[in-house]
């Protein structure tokens, strides 16, 4: 599968109602919407495991990070959720992922369609050789949704915090724009589809600190609409854009390594006040 065709395949849902976040904030734990219920999640490639029984549910609106160490298995993970490991050899699985409460992985479910509603921003900016606006006009024209285009266009571009920076050069290559510019552009065609879910694999980790911020607000501003997930090696960018951070770790047994999800709570608690020992070893800095 190309570059591309991935890409593509991160396409539509209807659009989520916006959710006003202090009202979210307040909202208790059993007023949240549950997006993905993960339940004994073991994954890995050939003979090695690379997380084991993985437990955790993702919440409607909120920004989800998973931190730990290199190797801890946090990338297989959130690919997980969109089944983007289905094309690499060897990869298996068991467990369940619930979706809304179905199983992404059971028969009948269509990994295109489960990536139209869960889109994904990869770590290196990866526009395609083409057009700022074809760029975002690629996968709703794949779609067929070819009416009022234009205003789709900008929406995303607007909605990605672009709009501004690119609209008189619309027509020039998506080259011409800077790193964390692209990295924008590459949100904007993940969202120009309207999905439920973008799922962010270390998207600033390419940048330097003022594109890096940008990408946190633009986050930020994500969340009104989207359901979002990111994995990041920085803590201080969980710890500033997460309302409930997981932290994996690497766990030897029978000299077999494999991640762990060793806590996951609200990002205030797992930072200020960890429930495990490893975590506060982590988030203090005296591992990892
Ligand atoms: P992290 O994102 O936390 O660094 P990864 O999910 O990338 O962790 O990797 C977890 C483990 O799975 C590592 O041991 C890594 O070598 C292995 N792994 C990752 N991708 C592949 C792959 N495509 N083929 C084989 N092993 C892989």
């Amino acid at each position: 599968m190309t570059e591309e065709d991935r890409v593509g395949e991160t396409v539509t849902m209807t659009r989520m109602r916006p959710v006003d976040v202090a009202e979210r904030r307040e909202a208790p734990p059993e007023a949240r919407e549950t997006v993905f219920e993960v339940r004994g999640l073991t994954a890995g490639y050939g003979q090695s495991t690379a997380i084991k029984d993985v437990e955790l549910e993702v919440y409607r609106n909120l920004i989800t990070a998973v931190i730990g160490p290199s190797g801890c298995g946090k990338s297989t993970f959130i690919r997980c959720l969109n089944r983007m490991n289905d094309d690499i050899p060897g990869f298996r699985h068991e467990g369940e992922i619930l979706y809304h409460g179905i199983d992404l992985y059971s028969d009948g479910v269509d990994p295109v369609e489960v990536r139209r509603r869960i889109g994904m921003v990869f770590q290196k900016p990866n526009p395609f050789p083409k057009t700022i606006y074809d760029n975002v006009a690629w996968a709703p024209r794949v779609l067929g949704l070819k009416k009022e285009l234009d205003e789709r266009v900008e929406r995303a571009l607007r909605a990605a915090a672009l709009w501004d920076e690119v609209k008189d050069r619309l027509k020039r290559s998506a080259f011409s724009l800077s790193g964390g510019q692209q990295q924008r552009l590459c949100i904007a065609r993940a969202i120009a589809i309207e999905p439920e879910v973008l799922l962010l694999d270390e998207p600033a980790s390419a940048l330097d600190p003022i594109a890096t911020s940008s990408i946190e607000e633009l986050m930020h501003e994500l969340k009104r609409d989207y359901t979002l997930v990111i994995v990041t090696h920085n803590m201080q960018q969980a710890a500033r854009v997460a309302d409930r951070t997981a932290f994996f770790t690497l766990e030897v047994e029978k000299s077999q390594r494999a991640g762990v999800l060793v806590e996951y709570d609200e990002t205030e608690k797992v930072f200020t006040a960890p429930s495990d020992k490893r975590t506060e070893d982590y988030v203090t800095g005296r591992f990892g």
